[in-house]
């Protein structure tokens, strides 16, 4: 690094079922960030092309004084990070994608390749509101709910199957709401904010955009919205729960589409939380820091540590900037 008069630089991709978000970082400063479309209604292989030609796209554009050292590469469902597979991406509709030897191979570059999720919970735990726990939990709320667990400061990985806490929990006794992953009663159809505003839809036959009118129509005052509302956070606080019950965490960081209702989620949270659990410490429960760029900063991280680099070498460089930056350079 010293011998090189370039500066060494991260490209990372943290891939949605929309579209590809991509963030282009030296140590202290973000050089490029752009979203493109994923073109998955063109196919699965469409959708792998477009992933793998912005991936050329961004290294190539890297000009002359940069060298980029590591590709950061996350992706949503199943992901196998020991195996470096995509296993189940219902939006891309992927199955057992090597990813991350596609992207080795093309790029030449040491490949750093995660969940998304868990990518989004790597950067609260170094960059955001996860920082100087030990023991957390990041909470993804939106389309879907997942959790990434981080045990003794180590981000705790499975095979795959792990985070997905929201197909199972307090509602799923079987004869719930059907759920898209063939069980009935998750709290996903509960809890997710597709979830919400299909039950509203069902109960009141009225439409909603997304989970923001709901919350706006709790504000308002409407019964109905109080008691989906409700049960949502009843649903939410029973994974909450057992989450602590099981692991012990002392501070949950609840991030996603839907950590944007803010003090009404958090508040919800704890009193759901208080009445649930007996014995067991209550976790603090706070809202994520990196809001909306937490998967592209983990995504970036990921990078960095395939390439070598000490993640709280790395960090202590962004922190300098402070998450209000953070989010600010890559919403640019
Ligand atoms: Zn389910």
């Amino acid at each position: 690094m010293t011998k090189s008069s370039t500066v060494p630089a991260v490209v990372a991709f943290d891939i949605g079922g929309t579209s590809v978000k991509s963030l282009t970082v030296t140590r202290d400063a973000v050089l490029d960030v752009h979203s493109t479309p994923t073109r998955a209604d063109q196919g699965p292989e469409a959708a792998l092309e477009a992933v793998l030609d912005e991936i050329d796209t961004t290294l190539a554009a890297l000009g002359d004084d940069y060298e980029a050292v590591g590709v950061g590469v996350a992706s949503p469902g199943l992901v196998d990070e020991t195996k470096g597979l995509s296993r189940h991406s219902e939006n891309l509709g992927w199955r057992d994608v090597p990813l991350k030897a596609l992207v080795q191979q093309r790029t030449g570059l040491p490949v750093g390749f995660g969940h998304d999720v868990r990518a989004g919970g790597l950067a609260e735990r170094y960059l955001g509101a996860g920082r100087g726990a030990a023991h957390q939990a990041y909470l993804s709320l939106g389309t879907g709910i997942a959790c990434a667990l981080v045990l003794q400061g180590v981000s705790i990985v499975a095979d795959g199957y792990c985070g997905e806490v929201g197909h199972g929990g307090s509602g799923a006794s079987g004869d719930g709401e059907p759920c898209a992953c063939g069980g009935r009663g998750c709290a996903e159809t509960y809890a997710s904010a597709a979830g919400m505003v299909r039950r509203y839809r069902r109960l009141t036959g009225r439409s909603l955009s997304g989970a923001r009118d709901l919350v706006a129509l709790v504000d308002a005052g409407d019964e109905v919205a109080r008691t989906v509302w409700n049960e949502a956070v009843e649903a939410l606080a029973g994974i909450t729960s057992d989450i602590v019950r099981v692991t012990g965490v002392s501070r949950v960081v609840v991030g996603g589409g839907l950590s944007l209702a803010g003090e009404r989620l958090i508040q919800g949270l704890e009193a759901g939380i208080a009445q649930q659990l007996t014995i067991h410490r209550r976790p603090e429960i706070v809202p994520a820091a990196l809001a909306g760029v937490s998967g592209s900063w983990g995504t970036a991280l990921l990078g960095w540590a395939a390439a070598g680099y000490d993640l709280d070498d790395i960090a202590a460089g962004y922190l300098e900037k402070g998450p209000s930056a953070l989010i600010r350079e890559v919403n640019r």
